[in-house]
């Protein structure tokens, strides 16, 4: 019986060192994904006034950037 309360306490202080690392262990954060991305260059189209980024305009015959084909048709009318 007294071996048995031996056994317990020495279960008892591993499982307490064991938790105590644990939780001393440094967490490390999650790398952001936003925070890596570059800045876009955006581009206003001149119909709509929409702001988007410049690799999503499509170029008029005029130099000019649009958001969309209908946007550019209308322009170029
Ligand atoms: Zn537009």
């Amino acid at each position: 019986m007294k071996y048995l309360l031996v056994l317990a306490v020495v279960l008892a202080v591993i499982w307490f060192v064991r938790n105590h690392r644990r939780s001393d262990e440094p967490k490390q954060e999650p790398p952001r994904q936003d925070a890596l991305a570059p800045p876009q260059d955006m581009v206003r189209c001149p119909v709509c006034s929409l702001h988007l980024p410049r690799a999503d305009a499509l170029p008029g015959r005029d130099g000019r950037l649009y958001c969309c084909a209908d946007h550019r048709l209308r322009a170029e009318d």
